[in-house]
Order: C-alpha cells, then sequence, then structure tokens
C-alpha cells in the first residue's frame, strides 16, 4: 500500500502478515475432518469467555443471529418492543422485527451512542429489552442505561458487534448488560475469514438455552426441547479466529494510537470528534468525524488516494423496511444531522505512521483553502 492509496480497510495486508502461520492452522483443520463445530470451536469459546471476563461465550454463525438468538432467549415475541439505536447497522432493528416485536428507537448524543434520557421516553408497558449498540467501538452510557433496565425489569443485550474489548470503566464489553452480541465478520476487530459471532453471558442458563437454541433445539443428540435454529461458527473459522484472537491487544493498541494521532494534529476548528469519557476505554473499529460538506471532504480525500465510508448514511427509521414503524424525517434530529456530517476515516492496525499523517495533513490542508 502506497501513500496515496489508502484504502478504509485492508485485509490483503492482514493475510500477507499471516499467510504463513494460517496456511499451517487451515491444513490442520481440513486434515481433521472436523468442520462443524470440533476442538478450535470449543477452545475459542474458553479463550473468548475469558478475554471478554464473562463465564460463558457461545459461538454461532453470525452477530446478527447473535442478536436474534439473544432477544429469543430473553424472551421477545409478538406484541413486545425492543428499544435500540436508528443509527447503528442495520442488522439491530431488523432481528427485533423478525421475532415479532416492533423496533422503537430512541436518539443518540454527540458521541453516535443512545441517549439515556430518550430510553426512558420511549419505555411502556410492552418494553421488554434494550440494546444499546456501542458504535464505532464506543461503550455506551452503560451504568444509566443498566439502572432504567433493573427499574422496569427489563433485559439489556450489548450489541458489541464494534465494540470487542471496549471498557466500561473497567468491565469489558458483552459483559456489562444481561447478554453480550458480537460480530466475526471480515470487516471487524476481531475478524474471521467468512461470517462468524458469539454471544457472552455471566447467566447459566441463558447460556446453556442459547448454545441448545443455535443447534435446533437438540439435547442428548435425539431430543428436541424447543425448535431453534442452525447457527453455529465453523472449525475452520474458530481456528482462525483463535489465532487472531492471540493478537487483539496488538491490534487494540495500534487502533488507539492511530485515534490518538488523529485527536492530537486534526483540525479542531472544522472537525470534530468525541473525546474519550472518563468511564471509557474505546477500541475504535472506526474513527468517526463529524464535519460540515462531509461529500466534498470525502471527494477530496478520494482524489488524493485516501479510501473513506459512512456508517451510516441513511439512519434505520428512514429506511424503506421501516415504513410500517411510521417514522419520519425529523424523528431524531440528532441521528439525522450526524448521517449527513460523519466520515469514518482510515485506522486499522495495518496503517503507517506516515500514512496516518498524510490522511491528517490532506484534511487539515482542505479546510486551510
Ligand atoms: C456488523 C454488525 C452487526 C452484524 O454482524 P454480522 O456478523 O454482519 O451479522 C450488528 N450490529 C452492528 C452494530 C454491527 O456493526
Amino acid at each position: 500500500m502506497t501513500i496515496n492509496n489508502i484504502a478504509y480497510i485492508d485485509l490483503q495486508a492482514q493475510w500477507t502478515t499471516e499467510k504463513k502461520d494460517l496456511l499451517k492452522i487451515i491444513d490442520n483443520v481440513m486434515s481433521s475432518g472436523q468442520f462443524v463445530g470440533g476442538k478450535y470451536v470449543d477452545q475459542f469459546e474458553k479463550k473468548i469467555a475469558k478475554f471478554c471476563n464473562v463465564k460463558y461465550a457461545v459461538s454461532l454463525n453470525s452477530g446478527t443471529d447473535a442478536l436474534t438468538v439473544a432477544l429469543h432467549c430473553a424472551g421477545v415475541k409478538k406484541g413486545d418492543e425492543v428499544i435500540t439505536a436508528p443509527n447503528s447497522f442495520i442488522s439491530s432493528a431488523s432481528v427485533i422485527a423478525h421475532l415479532g416485536a416492533k423496533p422503537v428507537f430512541a436518539d443518540v448524543l454527540e458521541d453516535q451512542n443512545i441517549d439515556p434520557e430518550e430510553i426512558e421516553k420511549v419505555i411502556t408497558k410492552k418494553t421488554k429489552a434494550i440494546i444499546p449498540v456501542h458504535l464505532t467501538g464506543r461503550i455506551c452510557e452503560m451504568k444509566k442505561i443498566n439502572k432504567i433496565a433493573k427499574r422496569k425489569n427489563i433485559v439489556v443485550i450489548e450489541d458489541a458487534a464494534q465494540a470487542i474489548g471496549s471498557k466500561y470503566y473497567n468491565k469489558m464489553s458483552g459483559s456489562i448488560g444481561h447478554i453480550g452480541c458480537f460480530s466475526t465478520h471480515p470487516l471487524k476487530n476481531l475478524n474471521a475469514s467468512g461470517d462468524g459471532g458469539f454471544i457472552t453471558t455471566n447467566n447459566a442458563l441463558y447460556a446453556k438455552r442459547i448454545k441448545k437454541l443455535c443447534n435446533l433445539g437438540i439435547i442428548n443428540r435425539n431430543i428436541v426441547e424447543e425448535f431453534g435454529y442452525v447457527s453455529r461458527l465453523d472449525n475452520l473459522q474458530a481456528a482462525i479466529l483463535l489465532y487472531r484472537l492471540s493478537k487483539m491487544k496488538d491490534v487494540i493498541r495500534k487502533r488507539r494510537n492511530n485515534v490518538d494521532f488523529y485527536m492530537k494534529n486534526l483540525d479542531k476548528n472544522h472537525v470534530f470528534y468525541p473525546k474519550e469519557k472518563k468511564y471509557q476505554f474505546n477500541t475504535y473499529h472506526t474513527f468517526v468525524i463529524q464535519v460540515r460538506e462531509r461529500d466534498k471532504l470525502r471527494n477530496y480525500l478520494k482524489k488524493k488516494g485516501i479510501g473513506t465510508a459512512i456508517h451510516y448514511p441513511i439512519p434505520i427509521h428512514l429506511q424503506p423496511a421501516a415504513k410500517k414503524l411510521k417514522y419520519n424525517k425529523n424523528s431524531f434530529p440528532v441521528t439525522e444531522k450526524q448521517s449527513k456530517e460523519i466520515l469514518t476515516l482510515p485506522v486499522h492496525q495495518f496503517l503507517s505512521l506516515k500514512q496516518i499523517k498524510f490522511i491528517t495533513d490532506t484534511i487539515n490542508e482542505y479546510f486551510k483553502q
């Protein structure tokens, strides 16, 4: 990767650095003949539970399935309501609808995370669960959210798909609510080479039921206790994830260093980004800035060979799929304003200091014109 060809994400660079090790690992799994489930799946679940500082982790097919099964396990069904953020990836809302429940949105704060006060306003007797999304890898105000949930006897399901390794004070993401949901999609910080995900919890009953639900509800080989899902992690993906998990601390350190450089050097008169709060240790799946005339800056960067992205340009409540929910423009002013101003800069662990500097200088230079 050259200075004027900076990708927003760089999976080729990852393969180049890991190829020698991964080819051996892949050979191992292929020779074992164990593909669905297997020893690497078991090992991964143990190691990731330890990493997230929870008693139990159950691996499955995707972050989306993690959310579906978590909601199912929390008893969410037809007629219930589940509160989440309108600025998330579409999964957080679509899983609610799939279970026959109603997605109810609450607007976000300037840091793009759900506003606990807005949650209070939309709670009803039908509210069964809250899904706070640790967007960009920035941890939500969990103490306030948990307090509201406890008072109303509501289940808190963390969407931690973007936040592996992030902390609320010293609590790991996925260990703060009742259940944590993670994705190991190729674009996430801990990534498989295909779809994958896992659920974390300290609740033994939840863990046992989730494990069962993910394997069609089967126990003891032939007894189906309840109708479930086919959502399992492949042994091959588990082996790859185990290998990458061993490098996770380094990945987090590099990403945080990159963000640190941006924060110190970007032109603060034109570029807004939320600072890390006292309670946050963020692992930055993405680094999102907020700027006026975002599309112009994006084009300028593109011309200079710098890849960026927008997470996400159309809020969920304004998607055609959400029409039935009867929200409209101005339903969530903060989310809608941010959707026009947010820009995701490259922050991945394979960027060189020279490249980060080039990106920073180019942005600052744009605002000087
Ligand atoms: C990626 C993501 C998901 C879904 O994960 P998949 O593994 O792609 O199904 C859910 N929520 C958020 C916030 C995500 O970023």
